[in-house]
């Protein structure tokens, strides 16, 4: 039986249960649904587009030397796509299409008409899990109810965890034909060699990633990991986002690093953060209304976030004269990718500080990330902005200038993004404008002591009213 697999947010031939099911089945063939307007109407921006298409090519490559053809099809929008996959796939003589499930709600309504399309015209069509390690509904309360908090939910996906589950699988066999692999100079209209230096996007290089920081920096991660001076964290994001490299290939390298039961405490804390990652994955895919814009907390869809442009591009910018955001803000612009402790901390700032909506930042996030997430992204601003599952309590407002002493103490990472700021005292970095220095640097947008007591002021009217 001719197989087709339809990848998507799984770019790799090892640890992929779609492929590897098609490949028992019969032929395979693949594709790749180019959507780029879709793209950009959920945001992603060029960078990731060339991360991907880097990873396409790649892709493409390691098929053809297993001897399955990947064709890319273009289908501008989701509406498009089932008509267009019928189409190749009746090309092709498939009978049965094969993919990784995604959970976004347009993602989820656009595999629902695939699967409508294909059955109407006999063609089976399975679904797997290639992308999470314990499948959205399987991770559950003693009521059946999915949890909104991750420490139970966590607690409950490692009694779950079967060691030998997560073993990576193998590549599919070679099958018997000789392929000659496309190679594309754009994707949707992005040249793909946008930030390839930065960002090397093949499974091969995913895999050197991980066993580097599996060799050595993940020893210290608990202590490096908020310190975004150091390369304390494995900058593996943009690999699992696109699934050059799986969750489970992660779990395991940690597992065979600490293999009595996640003993060594550097460890376990690398290994929660994938956790978190399906965490947000099983939000999104039991709480759609994540996907339609609503705060996962619905009456705080009443908040009235202030309409405050300059603020926001100032923000943006990297010029809200508070250094650490800057800095972060900064990074994300020029790099594609912010450490986690400043993309807390300039999410709060936007959210509680700017009093601006979260939507905005998450949305910003999404046009400068190479590791653009959906899931993560929805649920780090969600977090941040005290709208979402677990979130921090509202009242709960990072000082970003006490936050600069705490994590960058001596202001490498500040200096290293604000250059004019070389020639602050550290003991002044993080409060230029209390320095008499003239200095070509915004004095703070706005004080943290009145945007504390406006934010708590309109959450608590929010939650009175409620
Ligand atoms: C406002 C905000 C927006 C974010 N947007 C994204 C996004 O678009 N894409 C994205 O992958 N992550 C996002 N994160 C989560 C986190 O910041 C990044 O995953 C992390 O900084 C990536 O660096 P790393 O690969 O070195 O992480 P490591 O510390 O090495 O962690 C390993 C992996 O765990 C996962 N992970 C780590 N932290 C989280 C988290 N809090 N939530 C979910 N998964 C996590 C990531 O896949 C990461 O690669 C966001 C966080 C916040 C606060």
């Amino acid at each position: 039986m001719v197989n087709l697999v339809w990848f998507r947010n799984d770019l790799r031939i090892n640890d992929n249960p779609a492929l590897l099911d098609a490949s028992d089945q019969g032929t395979v063939h693949a594709c790749f649904i180019v959507s780029g307007e879709q793209w950009r109407q959920h945001k992603v921006g060029d960078r990731r587009i060339a991360f991907i298409g880097r990873a396409v090519n790649s892709l493409a490559k390691e098929l053809a030397s297993l001897g399955i053809t990947l064709q890319l099809i273009d289908a501008a929008n989701f509406s498009q796509v089932p008509i267009a996959l019928l189409t190749h796939a009746n090309n092709l003589g498939a009978r049965r299409v094969v993919f990784n499930a995604e959970y976004p709600t347009n993602e989820v309504e656009r595999d629902q008409a695939v699967t409508d399309v294909l059955q109407a015209n006999d063609i089976e069509v399975v679904r797997s899990h290639g992308g999470v390690t314990h499948p959205p509904g399987s991770v559950l309360t003693n009521k059946g109810a999915p949890y909104s908090v991750f420490t139970p939910f966590k607690k409950t996906w490692l009694k779950q965890l079967q060691p030998d589950a997560i073993r990576p699988l193998a590549p599919p066999p070679p099958q018997d034909s000789s392929v000659h692999p496309v190679q594309v100079d754009h994707l949707a209209g992005v040249p793909v060699s946008l930030g390839a230096t930065d960002w090397p996007a093949s499974e091969a290089d995913a895999s050197r990633l991980l066993k580097t920081f599996t060799e050595g920096p993940v020893d210290h991660y608990a202590h490096t990991r908020n310190i975004p001076a150091l390369s304390g964290t494995s900058k593996l994001s943009a690999h699992l986002s696109i699934g050059t490299l799986s969750s489970n290939q992660c779990l395991h390298a940690a597992l065979q690093k600490s293999p009595e039961k996640l003993a060594d405490h550097h460890t376990r804390a690398w290994f929660e953060q994938i956790i978190w990652r399906d965490f947000y994955r099983h939000v999104v895919a039991l709480f759609p209304h994540v996907s339609r814009g609503q705060a996962f907390r619905r009456q705080y869809n009443q908040i009235p976030w202030r309409q405050d442009p300059a603020s926001l591009e100032a923000w943006k910018n990297g010029r809200t004269g508070y250094p650490l955001v800057d800095a972060g803000m900064r990074q994300l612009r020029a790099t594609g990718w912010m450490h986690n402790r400043l993309r807390m901390v300039t999410a709060m700032f936007l959210t509680k500080h700017l009093l601006i909506d979260w939507r905005e930042g998450e949305a910003y996030f999404m046009e400068q990330l190479v590791d653009g997430d959906f899931a993560a992204n929805n649920g780090g601003w969600q977090w941040s902005a005290s709208t979402g599952t677990d979130a921090t309590p509202y009242f709960r407002l990072f000082n970003p200038t006490t936050q600069g002493s705490r994590f960058d103490p001596q202001g490498l990472f500040t200096k290293q993004w604000i250059p004019e700021l070389a020639d602050v005292p550290v003991k002044h970095l993080f409060e230029p404008h209390k320095t008499p220095l003239n200095l070509a640097y915004p004095r703070p947008i706005v004080d943290h002591k009145r945007a504390r007591d406006r934010v708590i002021t309109v959450f608590k009217s929010i939650r009175s009213n409620a």
